[in-house]
């Protein structure tokens, strides 16, 4: 058993002799180590969930810490893309490594795998879980400060079984504003609470426009709730994303790397924290 030992073997990669046999916990690959797991989940796909866990591994990596990506998001992987990485990721028969972004952040997808990168694929819930707990398994990640993890969307079985296999700290939930409307967060929240896993903050994606003329910020959707669910479900943090089309702009180019703006700065705080 380690001296740090927490006895608690569900938040724990570490696979010692102490180890209960009912956790589900993969074990972590011997090449790497990995300080601290932060999942950013949706409650459906395309609202900004990759965006977001790109910026946090950019802020991070920029305040000197070592950032890494792992791209759950098997059948919609747009982590890749957004860093410009378009290289395949190499083996050997000790495992995968990850490849490097321009300023060194660690990223493994699917996609630095596939042949031709516009392959879809279609594999069902266990093999897609499957690919994920090798990533966090088979690959070697080396020592990394935070890493970031790009969730499957939803809240089903994929996800749940990512949470069971990787001990995971701490959630960032991304919605748009029409899902803080509805149940999709409380969902979400409720997937954590099931899981034990603390949410350490809410982001309302494309929450208003601003308007380049006259500086105002433009709520299309209607005011934002964010607040309110923040308060209901006891989140300390919060954060709104405009609709900027050079964000947009600037992941089709692969060069999210360069992108300017204080938006999430209030969740590089909390996840220092942790
Ligand atoms: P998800 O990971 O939830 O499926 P993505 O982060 O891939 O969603 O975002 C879907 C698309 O919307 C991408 O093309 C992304 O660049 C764009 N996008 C997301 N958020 C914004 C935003 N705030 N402003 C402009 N474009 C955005």
């Amino acid at each position: 058993m380690s001296e740090e030992c927490s006895h608690n073997c569900e938040s724990c990669g570490k696979d010692c002799g102490e180890r209960t046999k009912e956790s589900l916990l993969e074990k972590l690959h011997d090449g790497s180590h990995v300080k601290k797991v932060v999942g950013v989940v949706s409650g459906k796909g395309g609202v900004g969930k990759s965006l977001v866990t790109s910026l946090l591994a950019v802020m991070t990596q920029r305040e000197g810490y070592q950032a890494a990506i792992l791209d759950a998001d098997i059948t919609g992987p747009s982590i890749p893309q957004a860093f410009g990485l378009h290289t395949r990721a190499e083996g050997t028969e000790s495992g995968l490594y990850p490849v490097d972004s321009e300023t060194g952040i660690r990223v493994m997808s699917l996609n630095l795998l596939m042949e031709h990168e516009t392959d879809p694929v279609v594999w069902r819930g266990p093999i897609i879980a499957g690919a994920v707990k090798q990533f966090w398994a088979d690959v070697i990640w080396g020592d990394v400060d935070y890493m970031f993890i790009d969730m499957p969307p939803g809240t089903g079985d994929v996800p749940m079984t990512v949470f069971q296999s990787i001990p995971v700290d701490g959630l960032v939930i991304v919605a748009s504003p029409q899902e803080l409307v509805g149940m999709i967060v409380e969902k979400a929240v409720n997937m954590a609470g099931m899981m034990k896993i603390p949410v350490l903050a809410l982001v309302e994606n494309m929450s208003y426009v601003f308007c380049p003329d006259c500086g105002r910020e433009i709520r299309v959707f209607g005011e934002s709730r964010i607040n309110d669910i923040a308060q209901k479900h006891s989140i300390q943090t919060t954060a709104c994303l405009p609709i900027d089309p050079k964000l947009a702009a600037a992941c089709d180019a692969g060069i999210i790397e360069h992108f300017n703006g204080n938006w999430l700065d209030s969740l590089l705080d909390i996840i220092l924290k942790q």
